[in-house]
C-alpha cells in the first residue's frame, strides 16, 4: 500500500485549482499519460528554461531585445485608423527618461483600454526593440498594476507545452501543485546530502518550479542534482532489491538434449558467428544451473540476436518446459513469430503468438492451449504479461528491449512461473555505466561480430534542398529492384504535425515514385501498420516512408537504401539503430542524412562519426560525449530513457553513489523492512517502482 502521504501527489490533476476536464485532457497529452496526469507528474514536468524579468531600467537606459520590465505612465491609445484597417493597435507610453509604444495586433479593444488607463502609472514586460526609429514591446508578456506587480515572481519558469495549453496555465497549475507538496520524510543520509549542499526534496522542487535565479534549474544546480539522486536512488534500490529477490529463489535446471536446436540449426542457410555460438554455451549453462539466470545479450544491430533466442529456448522445450518471448512493439513480435515460425516446424516446437490484437476467440484458444502444455513458445508483446496468461511450466523468459531500457517491469515476466530464468535482448549502444544503472549486476553475453558477409553501408550526408534530386536517384534504384526506407522524424511537441509531415512526404514520393509506396506511423491502427509492414517485406512496396516506429528491429534483407529526413534532429544511437535497417543482406547498401543546412557543431559531429564507423560500442560512446556536451534536442530525445528527473549525460557522476546508498540501505535494512527504513520505502513508492514495491513484504 502507498503511504497515505504521498495521497495528494497521487491525486489526479483535475484536484488542482484551475485544473478542468478540458485542460485536464491537455495536460494527460503534454504529461504523456494515457490514463490521465496526476500531481506528481506535473511536478516531475521541470521548467527547461526561465524568463527572468529582475531587469527594472529606465526607458532609455533598456536593453534590446531582452525581457525588461518597464514602469511607465500611460499617455494615449492609437487606435488604428479606419474602421476596417486591420492595423495594430498601439499605446504610447512613457517614464522621465523616454516614450515607448505597445503594440497590440488583432487584440480585445476592450481589455487594452481597461488594462492600460490613460494617465495611470503600469509596469509592463516583455521585450523591447527599435521599429523604425521607434522603441516598441509588441505584445508585452505582462501588463500589471502595482498589485499585479507585488505578485509577479521575478523569474518564471518556462515548460515544454501541448497544443492549446499556454505556459500560464502549466505554471498556475505546477504552483497548485507546490502547494499539495506533503513534508516527506528523508531517505538520503544528512552527512551526503550536507557534502554536496544538496536541499530536500520538498525544497528542490520549489527552486525548481519557483526558480529564484535561471541558475537554479540548470542541471548541474543543486536542486537538480537532489532529485536526480533522488530517482537514481529509487532506481538502484529496485534493482538491489530485485536482485536479491532473484538470488535466494532457486532455479532449476533446464537441460536440453539438442535435438529441436540441431533440426533448428540444419535448417538455417547459414552457420553461427562464433559470437552466437559463444552466447549460447554461457546461456544454456545457466539453464543447466540450478541457479536462476538474470543474464543480458547484448548485440549491434543485425548481430542476430533473434536466433540466439530461438535455439535458447529451443533447449528448455527440449527439457519439456515452456518458454516465452516478449517484444517491444506489435510488428516485431509478428516478425519474430513469422521467422521462427518455419523453424520450431522443422524442429517440432509448437509456437504461438499473442498480441493486444487477437479475437477473444483466439485468445481463448490460446490461453488455453497455453495452460495445457500445448504451446512451448510464446511470443508477443505486452499482451505476455497479462494475468489471463496462465503458462503449464514457463522455466525461461527472453525479453527482446532492443535499446529500451524498462527492464525492471519486465522482470515481472519471471513471475510468471517458478524461478524463471530470464535473458534480456539489448541493441548495443549501451555503454558501461548504462549497463549498471539500467541493469544492475546482470550478466552480460555480448555479440561482437556480424554474420560474414555484410557489406559495409555506404553512408553520406546531403542538404534537404536536395531532396527532389535524392527522390530521382531512388527511382533508378527501384526501378532496378532496391527497396528504400524513408524516415521522417517525430521531433514537434505535436505528434499530428509530425505524422502529417510523413503523410504529406508519402504523397510527394507516390508523384515520383509511383504507387509502390508504402506509410506506416504510430497512429495507424494496429492491422493497417501491419498490413503496409508486410506490403513491404514481401516486395509488394518499394518505398516505406516512416515515422520511427521501424526503429525497432524490423528486419527486411532486401531493403538496401535508407532516407533520414531531418537527420541532424536524432541522435547518434537513434541513427545507428536506425541504418542498421540496411546492410542485411548480401547487396551493396547505402544510408542517406538528409539535413537541413547549416548543420551545427554538434549535428555535424554526429554525421562524421555515423561517416567513419559501424562499431555500435564506439558510437555509443561518441554519443554519451556529443550529448554531454550540452546539445538541445527535442525533447522526445533528451534525457535518458526510463529516468523522469535524471540525464544521464549530466549526471552519471551520482550513480556510483546512489548505487552505494542503495547497497547500504539494504545491508542495514533486509527487504527494507522496519520503521528505520520508512523513507526509503516511501521513495519507491514516489518513484512509482513497482516492481520492487511488490517485494516489500505487506505491512
Ligand atoms: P538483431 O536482432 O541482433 O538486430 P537479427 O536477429 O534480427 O539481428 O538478425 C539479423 C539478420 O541476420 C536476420 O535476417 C538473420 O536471419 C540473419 N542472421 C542471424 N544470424 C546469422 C548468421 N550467423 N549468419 C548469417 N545471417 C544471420
Ligand atoms: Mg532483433
Amino acid at each position: 500500500m502507498r503511504p497515505a502521504l504521498l495521497n495528494p501527489l497521487f491525486a489526479p490533476l483535475s484536484a488542482l485549482p484551475g485544473v478542468g476536464p478540458k485542460t485536464g485532457k491537455l495536460f494527460d497529452r503534454l504529461l504523456d499519460r494515457g490514463q490521465g496526469a496526476r500531481v506528481v507528474d506535473l511536478l516531475f514536468h521541470l521548467p527547461h528554461g526561465t524568463i527572468d524579468r529582475r531587469d527594472r531600467p529606465k526607458i532609455r537606459d533598456a536593453a534590446r531585445d531582452s525581457i525588461v520590465t518597464l514602469e511607465v505612465t500611460v499617455v494615449e491609445h492609437r487606435p488604428p485608423s479606419g474602421r476596417f484597417s486591420r492595423g495594430p493597435w498601439k499605446v504610447l507610453v512613457e517614464d522621465e527618461t523616454g516614450d515607448a509604444q505597445l503594440i497590440f495586433f488583432l487584440a480585445n479593444h476592450s481589455w487594452i483600454e481597461r488594462a492600460l488607463p490613460v494617465g495611470e502609472k503600469r509596469w509592463v514586460s516583455g521585450k523591447l526593440e527599435l521599429y523604425d526609429g521607434h522603441l516598441q514591446m509588441v505584445h508585452p508578456d505582462r501588463v500589471l498594476d502595482a498589485a499585479a506587480l507585488a505578485r509577479l515572481p521575478p523569474v518564471e519558469p518556462v515548460y515544454g507545452l501541448t497544443d492549446g495549453l499556454y505556459l500560464r496555465g502549466v505554471q498556475k497549475a505546477a504552483e497548485a501543485a507546490l502547494a499539495r507538496l506533503p513534508a516527506l520524510p528523508e531517505w538520503h543520509d544528512l552527512a551526503a546530502l550536507q557534502v554536496r549542499n544538496l536541499p530536500s526534496f520538498a525544497d528542490a522542487m520549489k527552486a525548481l518550479h519557483h526558480p529564484a535565479d535561471p541558475k537554479s534549474i540548470e542541471p548541474g544546480s543543486p536542486a537538480r542534482v537532489r532529485l536526480a539522486l533522488d530517482e537514481l536512488l529509487a532506481s538502484q534500490l529496485a534493482l538491489v532489491l530485485m536482485r536479491e529477490h532473484f538470488r535466494v529463489q532457486k532455479g532449476r535446471a533446464s537441460v536440453g538434449d539438442g535435438r529441436m536446436s540441431a533440426k533448428i540449426e540444419a535448417a538455417l542457410p547459414f552457420s553461427l558467428t562464433a559470437s552466437q555460438v559463444g552466447a549460447l554455451a554461457e546461456i544454456r549453462a545457466d539453464l543447466a544451473s540450478d541457479k536462476r539466470m538474470l543474464r543480458l545479450l547484448q548485440g549491434d544491430v543485425g548481430s542476430g540476436k533473434t536466433l540466439v533466442a530461438l535455439l535458447s529456448m529451443a533447449s528448455v522445450v527440449e527439457a519439456g518446459r515452456q518458454a516465452a518471448l516478449m517484444a517491444p512493439t506489435e510488428i516485431l513480435a509478428r516478425q519474430h513469430f513469422e521467422r521462427m515460425a518455419p523453424l520450431c516446424e522443422a524442429a517440432g516446437a509448437r509456437i504461438a503468438l499473442v498480441t493486444g490484437r487477437d479475437t477473444a476467440a483466439q485468445r481463448r484458444k490460446t490461453v488455453a492451449a497455453l495452460a495445457a502444455g500445448e504451446i512451448d513458445i510464446l511470443v508477443g508483446t505486452h499482451a505476455v504479461f497479462q494475468d489471463e496468461i496462465v503458462f503449464h511450466d514457463l522455466a525461461f523468459a527472453v525479453v527482446d528491449e532492443q535499446h529500451r531500457f524498462g527492464v525492471h517491469q519486465r522482470l515481472a515476466l519471471g513471475e510468471k512461473g517458478s524461478a524463471v530464468d530470464v535473458l534480456v535482448m539489448t541493441a548495443t549502444p549501451i555503454p558501461r555505466t548504462l549497463v549498471l544503472t539500467c541493469f544492475g549486476d546482470m550478466d552480460v553475453s555480448t555479440l561482437r561480430e556480424k554474420p560474414a558477409g555484410r557489406q559495409p553501408v555506404d553512408t553520406r550526408a546531403m542538404p534537404l534542398d536536395r531532396l527532389g534530386d535524392v527522390a530521382h536517384g531512388l527511382s533508378r534504384a527501384i526501378a532496378a529492384g532496391a527497396q528504400v526506407y524513408w524516415v521522417c522524424p517525430l521531433v514537434s511537441e505535436n505528434e499530428e504535425l509530425d505524422i502529417a509531415a510523413a503523410e504529406d512526404r508519402f504523397e510527394t514520393l507516390k508523384q515520383i515514385l509511383g504507387d509502390r509506396v508504402g506509410l506506416v506511423h504510430g497512429k495507424m491502427k494496429g492491422r493497417d501498420k501491419d498490413a503496409a509492414m508486410d506490403a513491404f517485406t514481401r516486395g509488394e512496396t518499394s518505398a516505406l516512408v516512416a515515422t520511427t516506429v521501424i526503429e525497432v528491429g524490423v528486419d527486411v534483407p532486401n531493403a538496401t537504401i535508407m532516407v533520414i529526413e531531418h537527420a541532424e534532429r536524432f541522435g547518434l544511437a537513434q541513427l545507428h539503430q536506425l541504418r542498421g535497417r540496411v546492410g542485411r543482406g548480401s547487396g551493396k547498401s547505402t544510408c542517406l542524412l538528409l539535413y537541413k543546412a547549416p548543420l551545427g557543431e554538434v549535428a555535424q559531429a554526429r554525421v562524421n562519426v555515423m561517416r567513419e564507423t559501424e562499431d555500435g560500442f564506439r558510437i555509443a560512446e561518441e554519443d554519451l560525449k556529443l550529448r554531454g556536451e550540452g546539445e538541445i534536442m527535442g525533447t522526445r530525445q533528451s534525457g535518458t530513457p526510463g529516468f523522469r528527473l535524471a540525464d544521464l549525460s549530466v549526471h552519471a557522476n551520482l550513480l556510483p553513489i546512489a548505487r552505494e546508498a542503495a547497497t547500504k540501505a539494504l545491508r542495514d535494512h533486509p527487504g527494507l523492512e522496519g520503521a528505520g527504513a520508512e523513507a526509503l520505502r516511501t521513495l519507491l513508492y514516489l518513484f512509482e517502482r513497482e516492481e520492487a514495491v511488490r517485494l516489500l513484504r505487506a505491512g
